[in-house]
């Protein structure tokens, strides 16, 4: 029997195949294993999601991040003051893949193209070629980092930690900057904690966010509203709603869903970051940035000041902790015929229900899901809603064939 591929390696992709095995479906699955943790996040960084919203979800009991500590021997993350070091999640990710899928193929896909009679026909970068019955798309965050133009303008060949503005997703070692003038551009907790890991390197570091009060961290779990219900973000009725009841999410009009896909849960840096913060970065809340350009090969921001006043910021690097943008453009592997077929909105795919596309047999899953399941298909905690239906759609219609 032709096989489902997987694409992907991360929280999404792992959770996905562990449910479509349960199933007895057989799943080859590629990519490298939590390679955005390790390699597109700052070292020492901590997750800000609580242990309870940060399991990849599995079919069987037994791999939760609680099972993961308890099998490495190491402390129990359990409340919602424990707190992850990326490390520690790195290793249950990496753990769950050898449980679950040990036989996980550590090659990229270049292409999937669609077959005249049905299924699709994948080249991997080994030079094999092979049909698969299906595909799931679980490419996470790779590729997808954006660069504002008022940002990309000092860099025309791309964004580098060499040159003088980066992302945020090329760095995982921040001591490069020690004694080094370092702006760090956003107010998400990703630009937050990598202008603390930076500035606890030995940099100097300000934080450049746009809009008054834009620096701004969540309260302690002790201080959380207790009338309201619990999420795995925090106890509010909107993110009660979006955990709990993403299906019904891609009912709403496009407008409202891109609009809370980009604003619910937005930039809040976590409430355990707060005091590092202040202790060691300056944060510089402005109207915005307006170009960005170099001098003596140091970038220089040009900006406008919360008074309307046009001010000049230089240091000897920036680093645009600018987040992600979902753009099916940015997924080269996507064959152009296939791509043509994609119903899209916004550059987004327009998924129905259980993750599957326009063409039949095409799945996306994870952050590419984003404007048809809400918000939470950006976090982790996501995977409970999405591999369970994504699984049961893909076997009900294997049966169905
Ligand atoms: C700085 C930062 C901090 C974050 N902190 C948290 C947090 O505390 N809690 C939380 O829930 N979420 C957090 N997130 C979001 C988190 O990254 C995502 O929820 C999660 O990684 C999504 O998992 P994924 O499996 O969809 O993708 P990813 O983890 O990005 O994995 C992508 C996979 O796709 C593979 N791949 C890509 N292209 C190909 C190809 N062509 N062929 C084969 N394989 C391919 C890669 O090798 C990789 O295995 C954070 C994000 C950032 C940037």
């Amino acid at each position: 029997m032709q096989p489902v591929a997987v694409i992907g390696a991360g929280p999404y992709g792992l959770s996905a195949a562990a449910h479509l095995r349960a199933r007895g479906i057989p799943v080859r699955v590629f990519g490298e294993p939590m390679v955005s943790w390790q390699a597109h996040m700052p070292a020492g960084m901590l997750l800000k999601s609580t242990p309870v919203a940060s399991n990849i979800d599995a079919p069987q009991p037994g791999h939760t991040l609680v099972d993961y500590c308890d099998e490495a021997g190491l402390p129990r993350l359990v409340t919602d003051e424990d707190i992850i070091p990326v490390e520690t999640f790195v290793g249950y990710g990496q753990w769950f893949q050898q449980k679950i899928v040990p036989d996980l193929e550590r090659v990229r896909v270049v292409s999937v193209d669609g077959r005249p009679g049905g299924g699709f026909e994948l080249k991997l970068d080994s030079g094999e070629q092979f049909t698969a019955r299906a595909v799931v798309v679980a490419t996470g965050l790779s590729g997808l980092s954006r660069l504002p133009s008022e940002l990309a303008a000092a860099v025309p060949d791309g964004p580098s930690p060499a040159g003088p503005v980066s992302h945020s997703a090329q760095h995982h070692d921040l001591t490069r900057y020690a004694d080094q003038d370092l702006l760090v551009v956003g107010a998400g907790q990703s630009a937050l904690e990598t202008a603390v890991l930076a500035a606890e390197a030995g940099a100097r570091v300000r934080v450049v966010a746009r809009g008054r009060r834009s620096v701004a961290f969540g309260a302690p779990p002790w201080d959380q509203p207790k009338l309201r219900p619990e999420s795995p973000f925090g106890r509010a009725w909107s993110l009660y709603a979006f955990s709990y009841h993403a299906g019904g999410y891609r009912h709403l009009p496009a407008a409202t869903r891109h609009y809370l896909t980009r604003r619910v849960l937005g930039p809040l840096g976590a409430w355990w970051l707060r005091e590092r913060f202040e202790r060691k970065v300056e944060a510089r809340e402005v109207r915005r940035i307006v170009t960005t350009g170099t001098r003596d090969g140091r970038p220089v921001l040009s900006l406008e000041t919360l008074g309307g006043r046009a001010r000049e910021l230089a240091a000897d690097h920036v680093i645009a902790a600018t987040g992600y943008r979902v753009d099916l453009a940015a997924l080269s592997f996507l064959g152009h015929g296939l791509r043509a077929r994609l119903a899209t909105s916004r550059g987004t795919p327009k998924l129905g229900a259980g993750y599957v596309s326009s063409v039949p047999g095409l799945y996306f899953t994870g952050m590419l899901a984003g404007s048809s399941y809400g918000p939470v298909m950006r976090f982790v905690c996501g995977t409970e809603f999405a591999s369970p239906r994504l699984a049961g759609h893909l076997a009900a219609a294997h049966r169905g064939a």
